[in-house]
């Protein structure tokens, strides 16, 4: 067996992702273990998790359902290849899906990831208006403070400066609708009874470039990890309506709001909005091996798929790990876990005590903002340093309180796993007061 030492003897070489590496290199924080709630460090201490690492492990750290199904079926059927040949886990875990995404998406697109499945869904939208015909649409519509992965199509619908600006330009003739926050937002619990009008930009596109340019609009229903962005009311509803007069794809990016973490079981059902695709990732597989996907609506599919003629592959695209069975098997037994423990309604449940305690937080003078839906919360902190100098400090300091919660900047991101019972939401909130009222 491989032994890893518990504590690297360089940390040099690997090259993290997201992370200021001189900074993380003098002072590491390395988990070494995780189970249920809690992560432990290479000291030994226990960190509860308030961030499901990165939102991913809803169902809790260590399910030995998971470890089961993967360890199996590495020594069964370890990979088969996903183009020209199929294995039954896949087709299993697309049924699975299709049972449970809102409307009529019921064909499902393997990738590996949140940016892969978007970059799948940006490209379908331009093979589906290319199959009927409509191949000068080609202008995608994304939105201020959006992430959308790190790949070029969803860097260029994607609202963040600091993700864009070292990378060129993107793809061509995208528009960005405004983001959703207003100033009377503030520390508004819930949807903001005002914003909706914001949806109006997607006209204003149609009418400035011609409704026959534009592809597909894509917008997270909650803006996950810019802060927690919830939709006005009445914003996701408009955006559909103006798609549907155009003959515009509408993709809710669920990579974080999938699977639960509203309440139910996608944005989509919380809001009551249809899109025509949904992309997901993270939570399908608990987080534990990677994979993502894009549900399509009936329509998409068939029109892709007729217009090929004879035998030809329809869509070319697609990734070498599309659906492995390893990815499929952690998923199976992650929708297992989710049936059985009814985790969608547990976070339902749940969600009352989350966002008291969410918004109890609002007295502390460093409390600028919070937002908060489902099991989801973003608490934006005051500063008047460089943008985020003041939230990676915080970072650190939730770390020495044995609590760990991602912060995108100056804004903390708050989202259990959806397993969390009182008393860890009670710890969470303890420690995020204590460490935010020494502020
Ligand atoms: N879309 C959204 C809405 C996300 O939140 C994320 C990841 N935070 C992604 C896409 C990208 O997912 P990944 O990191 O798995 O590529």
């Amino acid at each position: 067996m491989n032994v890893i030492p518990p504590i690297p003897n360089s940390l040099e070489q690997h090259w993290m992702p997201f992370t200021s590496n001189r900074h993380f290199k003098a002072n590491p924080r390395i988990l070494t273990a995780a189970k249920g709630m809690y992560y432990t460090t290479d000291h030994g201490d226990q960190v509860i998790d308030g961030s499901a690492g990165l939102f991913c492990v809803a169902a809790g750290h260590g399910r030995r359902e998971i470890a089961e199904a993967v360890n199996e079926t590495l020594t069964t059927l370890d990979y088969a290849p996903p183009f020209q040949y199929g294995h039954p886990a896949s087709f299993e875990v697309a049924r699975r899906l299709a049972s449970i995404t809102p409307g009529d998406l019921n064909h499902v697109f393997f990738s590996n990831s949140g940016s892969e499945a978007v970059e799948s869904a940006l490209k379908i939208a331009l093979a589906y208006h290319k199959a009927k015909g409509e191949g000068q649409r080609m202008r995608l519509v994304g939105r201020e403070r959006a992430y959308h992965g790190v790949n070029f199509g969803g860097l260029t619908v994607a609202g963040l400066l600091n993700n864009k600006k070292a990378f060129g330009l993107g793809l061509p003739g995208a528009c960005h609708l405004r983001h959703t926050e207003l100033p009377d937002h503030q520390f508004v619990e819930g949807q903001p009874e005002t914003g909706a009008e914001l949806a109006e930009d997607l006209q204003r596109f149609v009418d400035l470039h011609g409704a026959d340019q534009i592809a597909c609009c894509i917008v997270e229903p909650i803006a996950g990890s810019t802060g927690a962005l919830i939709p006005p009311k009445g914003y996701l509803q408009r955006l559909r309506e103006i798609c549907d007069a155009h003959g515009i794809l509408l993709i809710f990016d669920e990579v974080i709001c999938g699977f639960g973490r509203t309440g139910k079981q996608f944005g989509a059902d919380a809001f009551g909005v249809i899109p025509d695709m949904v992309t997901m990732a993270k939570a399908l597989t608990n987080g534990v091996v990677p994979m993502g996907a894009v549900a399509c609506s009936d329509h998409i599919y068939e029109t892709i798929t007729e217009a090929a003629p004879g035998n030809s592959i329809e869509l070319f695209h697609g990734y070498t790990y599309s659906g492995c069975p390893v990815a499929s098997a952690a998923a199976i037994a992650t929708r297992n876990i989710f049936d059985e423990e009814d985790l969608v309604n547990r976070a339902a449940k749940m969600t009352p005590k989350f966002q008291e305690a969410l918004f109890s937080l609002r007295d502390l003078p460093v409390v600028a903002n919070i937002r908060g839906y489902g099991l989801m919360g973003g608490v934006d902190l005051a500063t008047a340093e460089a943008p985020g100098a003041r939230g990676l400090r915080t970072t650190q300091e939730f770390y020495d309180a044995g609590l760990i919660v991602k912060m995108t900047g100056d804004c903390a991101l708050i989202s259990p796993p959806l397993i969390c019972e009182d008393q860890h939401i009670d710890e969470i909130f303890t420690k995020l007061r204590d460490v935010l009222s020494k502020h």
